[in-house]
């Protein structure tokens, strides 16, 4: 049973984010793309989990299949608002039942219409992980935002209580950025704050103007004005995806040299961005 924080002591991690499939075709397309990403031999795969549990069972089944029918480990995503303890004891009752280790531990965002709150024991991610230590030995992760969270009202605030959640956890993996300035001064922020647990950059590689900024706008990364610039001097939507591509691999290298703990790609379920970013690092492949 490989636990995150175990590989993050003794060399860098390599890992791909996924999110559960809802039917079967999904389900058929995203089994194709980790047989393409196993051959780098990643550290772990992560399964995201919709907020207040709308994809419950389908990030269960997609974790228990990695676990079961991959090398690879696995590491569920839990939001925590808008569940009760017993759900969440539920929950990670089946995981250590099917040797599953890592977490990472999430508030997730309320529902829009305050009239679809669910009954909740939890408010923040710090709620969820105090319950994890209670009835698991779980390594658990936590999410960082390197520009501060949406609904923080600022960003020492944000880093106050961020450094307070990595003191109770083992390991942080952070929202998609596209300068670098905002990972080193996060992880310098941590280091004065008297945290120095690894912190995981997560990395998106632009393949679609369009879809970064809605994702930019929900997520409070800012999509740069170079980066936007050299996007749009793009001819065709592959050459779009190639400047995107090229644009991650260079904050990839950037982030090695500065000496990142690992690299955390956000898939959207595709392989080819990031094996195209493998192979423009020269990182091995199995
Ligand atoms: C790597 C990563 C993976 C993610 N995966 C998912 C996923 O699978 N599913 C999903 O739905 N969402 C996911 N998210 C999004 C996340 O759920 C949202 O950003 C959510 O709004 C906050 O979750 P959190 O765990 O960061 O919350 P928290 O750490 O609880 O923080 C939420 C807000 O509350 C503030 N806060 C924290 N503690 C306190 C306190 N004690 N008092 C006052 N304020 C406090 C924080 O500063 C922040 O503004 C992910 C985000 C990242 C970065």
């Amino acid at each position: 049973m490989t636990r995150i924080a175990d590989l993050l002591a003794t060399g860098r991690t390599f890992s791909f984010e996924f999110s559960p499939p809802k039917s079967a075709d999904g389900s058929m397309s995203l089994g194709r793309t980790i047989a393409e990403l196993e051959p780098l031999a990643p550290s772990f795969v992560s399964v995201t989990y919709g907020a207040g549990g709308s994809t419950r069972e389908h990030t269960r089944d997609t974790v228990l299949w990695v676990q079961r029918e991959t090398s690879i480990p696995p590491m569920a995503h839990l939001t925590c608002v808008g569940h009760t303890h017993a759900e969440i004891a539920d929950i990670i009752a089946t995981y250590v039942d099917a040797g599953i280790v890592n977490v990472l531990a999430l508030a997730g965002d309320p529902p829009k219409n305050p009239a679809d709150a669910r009954p909740s024991d939890y408010t923040y991610a710090t709620d969820l992980i105090e319950h994890l230590r209670e009835i698991s030995d779980l390594c658990i992760g936590v999410a960082a935002h390197p520009e501060g969270h949406p609904r923080s009202p600022d960003l020492a605030t944000d880093r106050r209580l961020l450094a307070e959640k990595m003191k109770v956890s083992d390991f942080a993996t952070t929202q998609f950025f596209f300068d670098i300035e905002h990972y080193v001064s996060l992880v310098n922020d941590l280091a004065d704050l008297g945290v120095d647990k690894p912190v995981i950059p997560g990395i998106m590689p632009v393949t679609n103007i369009g879809q970064v900024e809605r994702m930019a706008q929900l997520s409070g990364a800012a999509f740069p004005d170079w980066l936007r610039a050299r996007l749009e001097a793009g001819t065709s939507p592959e050459h779009v995806r190639q400047i995107g591509v090229e644009a991650a691999t260079q904050l990839c290298a950037d982030l090695l040299d500065a000496g990142a703990p690992g690299l955390h790609f956000y898939t959207l379920n595709k392989s080819t961005a990031t094996r195209e970013i493998y192979a423009q690092l020269g990182l091995p492949v199995a």
